[in-house]
């Protein structure tokens, strides 16, 4: 079966950023869903089990852009009292809709603390390269949902 709209795709992949790995791992996914990268998700589109091949993604088709207006300084006493507060450390705010927004710290001086609201991906070309597992007709229950079951796990 080839990878298309509504299949279950697993695959196995190795990301890397500038030569380094970045990520490793596997992942199911239901395929046609914008559940992965769009530059993925092409790449994977009519793949059948067992194939592997290499992948180079712009950021265009990953996670964007860098936006320079989403680096911000904000006050040390926005974060919670017990947070460690220092470059590289991640948090979540929120949006005015209370959707969770992650920022990454960059840099903090005295009260003030820069930070970056871009993905860590954000401007990058990701390579991957990707090994296709199964690939399976969904479930009426996995469409329904919205997402893929694990056969190991109860049904939710
Ligand atoms: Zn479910």
């Amino acid at each position: 079966m080839k990878a298309s709209t509504n299949t279950v795709v697993s695959f196995e992949y190795t990301l890397r950023v500038d030569g380094e790995v970045v990520d490793q791992g596997q992942l199911a996914y239901l395929h046609g869903q914008n559940q992965i990268i769009e530059g993925l998700e092409e790449a994977i589109e009519g793949r059948e089990a067992g194939e592997a091949f290499a992948v180079t993604v712009g950021p265009e088709k990953a996670y964007g852009e860098r936006n320079p207006d989403s680096v911000q300084v904000v006050p040390l006493s926005a974060f919670p009292d017990d947070a460690i507060v220092a470059p590289g450390e991640q948090f979540y705010a929120e949006d005015a809709a209370g959707n969770p927004m992650p920022l990454t710290v960059v840099g903090v001086d005295g009260e003030q603390v820069t930070v970056d609201f871009n993905h860590p991906l954000a401007g990058k070309t990701l390579e991957f390269d990707v090994k296709i597992r199964e690939v399976r007709e969904a479930t009426p229950e996995e469409l329904a949902h919205g997402h893929v079951h694990d056969p190991d796990s109860p049904a939710h």
